[in-house]
């Protein structure tokens, strides 16, 4: 928390010669030192491509390096800083897969305190008209914690960005202890098979039956679904075999900053 505190808004808004920079400068970057990594997601459909891109914040710092965001946004969440990392990181993704030539859509990731406040919904309209991206092309990824606990308003929060256009995904799908209760209660638009199933494929009958189970019910919901975390063949082919579209693990590509050129990097020759 300190460590985020220190670097301030150093950064903020020093350079605003172009017009995306004076767009990105609205959000001032809460460390001065945010950045988005991209990892790219695949479907095969006569030959594999890319069906789209996640954004994954990093934090590098001066002397310790990029930090994972599992290291700092706990406690950006106890401080109340989430909200404008929430925002920076938004605004970025919106500005970053403006740039990308075909109209896949971009996922962001959306943490519960995020969601639980008053001022999301808005912040997340401001965003969209202010960069000019089509929400149908905005994904945000919610966890199954976001939706318990004043679950109510968490609906609302959903239905509203729905409304918008906006598809949202059910993020580590399964993990959670009560998984197929939120399917029923809150209308999404995805599931994400969380990487622990498929770690397991083939290894564990549970695990491997389960995920074929969340694939055809996805299928019979008319809910799409993404498999994370494939890291080996044998999990890809397993996943494609019983109908998973969308599949997004390291075998396919890690996540990294966009080429400099500013779109997704990943090698072509993949899969
Ligand atoms: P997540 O949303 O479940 O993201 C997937 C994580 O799995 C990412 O870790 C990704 O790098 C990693 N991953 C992807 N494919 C593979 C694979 O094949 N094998 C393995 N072992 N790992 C794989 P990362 O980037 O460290 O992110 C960790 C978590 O931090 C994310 O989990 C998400 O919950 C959170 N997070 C990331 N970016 C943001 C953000 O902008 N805002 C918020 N609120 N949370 C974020
Ligand atoms: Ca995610
Ligand atoms: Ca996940
Ligand atoms: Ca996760």
């Amino acid at each position: 928390r300190i460590l985020l505190a220190q670097s301030g808004h150093a950064r903020a808004g020093q350079d605003s010669s172009s017009p995306e920079a004076t767009s990105a400068a609205k959000e001032p970057n809460p460390s001065g030192a945010l950045e988005l990594h991209y990892q790219a997601v695949f479907r095969e459909d006569d030959g594999w491509h890319v069906s789209g891109a996640e954004a994954l914040v990093r934090w590098r710092h001066p002397e310790r390096g990029l930090i994972a965001p599992d290291r700092f946004i706990p406690m950006a969440e106890e401080s109340g800083l989430i909200h404008e990392i929430g925002r920076w990181v938004l605004r970025r993704a919106c500005i970053d897969a403006s740039a990308w030539p075909s109209d896949i859509p971009v996922a962001v990731n959306v943490s519960p305190v995020q969601l639980r406040h008053s001022a999301f919904v808005s912040d997340v309209e401001r965003i969209l008209r202010e960069t000019g991206f089509p929400a149908t092309r905005l994904e945000i990824e919610v966890t199954e914690s976001a939706l318990i606990g004043g679950s109510k308003d968490a609906a609302r929060t959903l239905e509203a960005l729905r409304a918008m256009g906006i598809k949202i995904a059910l993020d580590d799908f399964g993990t959670g202890y009560s998984s197929l209760s939120h399917l029923l209660r809150f209308e999404v638009d995805r599931i994400k098979i969380d990487r622990s199933f498929v770690s397991r494929l083939g290894r564990s009958a549970e695990a491997t039956s389960l995920i074929s189970s969340i694939i055809q019910l996805g299928r019979s919901l008319g809910i799409m679904v993404t498999a994370e975390g494939i890291e080996l063949e044998s999990q890809r082919d397993f996943l494609v075999a019983v109908g998973c579209t969308d599949l997004q693990g390291f075998l396919f590509s890690k996540p990294s900053p966009l080429h400099e050129n500013g779109c997704l990097d990943y090698d072509e020759r993949l899969p």
